[in-house]
């Protein structure tokens, strides 16, 4: 158990720090069936009593749209069918869990002890090229949107597509972009190409999120950013969630383990200070374990390393959870009026 392997001082920081995840793919497992996220399981790295355990008091939990699908029904449908799907799971779990629409209601959830989840889609093919569908998800609760996944869609192209069909970020992409800053949906550009990452920050008036990105310098791969882009990231008030995805976090992900996601943490308060990063599991959107930092139940590690390197306990209280709610608030500060 976490709280029999840290110093006390660090546990009660930990548990009366407000932590938030910005990225998970466990609302799917639970929608699908495969696991049912109010009971504690084995399985899997994340459900709510292994929240409980861990201390995390906000969650963004992402509804991943598979481009390849073989389903008769669009992206669009399956994002309505599966919030409409996790409807009963809100209910069911009412006591405890509480969907969030805005940093005011996730202060009131947390205020009453529940956990605060907040809706995200993970790709923008989810929109099916129609920004209508923003106002549509909008309005049923989703607060984050993932420009692209693995996938270059009609947004903006993928790093993980070296054809890049719109070098960088399409004029719809654009569109999308302001239409989020005025609803007030948090832009996310993990997954998106160094070009459309570039644009999307020189297009949105609000901050942005990476919600779960690594480091180039620590591995370099596609899908990590580099320090010019860390440091982008922080001239735009926005935020990095560090992954804890092994293959993201060394050559050799065997031997990844939290000290790495402390590390990486570390880079980038080095590099741009303690107020542009925050926590980005990508829990359940990957198979294994960190070593270390095996579920949401063993968050309390992230604070022990950041203790241990001599992090004082409102930096630590930053990056735990503080910065995400910062941004937050500037994403939704004046919404419906012109920016
Ligand atoms: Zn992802």
């Amino acid at each position: 158990m976490a709280d029999t392997t840290f110093p006390k001082s660090v546990l009660q920081l930990h548990y009366s720090a407000t932590c938030i995840d910005l990225h998970c793919d466990s609302l799917l497992a639970h929608v699908e069936g495969r696991r049912d996220l109010r009971h504690r399981s084995d399985s899997g790295h994340l459900d709510f009593p292994r929240m409980r355990t861990g201390g995390i008091d906000g969650q963004v939990f992402a509804i991943w749209v598979d481009p390849d699908r073989k389903r008769p029904e669009g992206h669009a449908a399956f994002v309505l069918d599966t919030l409409e799907r996790a409807e009963g799971l809100w209910q069911a779990a009412a006591a405890d869990v509480t969907v969030c629409r805005s940093p005011a209601e996730f202060r009131q959830a947390n205020a009453s002890g529940r956990i605060a989840a907040i809706l995200g889609i993970e790709g923008g093919h989810a929109l099916e090229g129609d920004l209508d569908n923003l106002d549509r998800f909008f309005g049923l609760g989703v607060r984050v949107l993932t420009i692209t996944w693995c996938n270059s869609n009609e947004l903006a192209d993928s790093n993980a597509d070296s054809s890049r069909p719109h070098q960088g970020l399409s004029a719809l992409g654009r569109r999308a972009v302001r239409r989020m800053n005025e609803l007030g949906i948090v832009i996310d550009v993990s997954h998106c190409s160094d070009r459309a990452f570039f644009d999307i920050i020189g297009t949105s008036a609000r901050p942005v999120v990476a919600s779960h990105s690594g480091l180039r310098c620590r591995r370099d791969f596609h899908r990590n950013l580099t320090d010019d882009q860390v440091r982008a990231l922080a001239a735009n008030q926005g935020l990095l969630g560090m992954v804890f995805l092994p293959h993201f976090l060394r050559e050799d992900e065997a031997e990844a383990s939290v000290d790495d996601v402390v590390t990486g943490i570390d880079h980038v308060c080095q590099l741009v200070g303690p107020d542009h990063v925050g926590l980005g599991s990508d829990f359940d959107g990957f198979d294994g374990k960190l070593t270390g930092l095996e579920d949401a139940a063993m968050l309390p590690a992230v604070s022990a390393g950041l203790a241990a390197r001599g992090y004082p306990e409102a930096d630590i209280r930053r990056i735990l959870g503080e910065n995400f709610l910062r941004v937050w608030e500037k994403v939704c500060a004046d919404v419906g009026t012109a920016v």
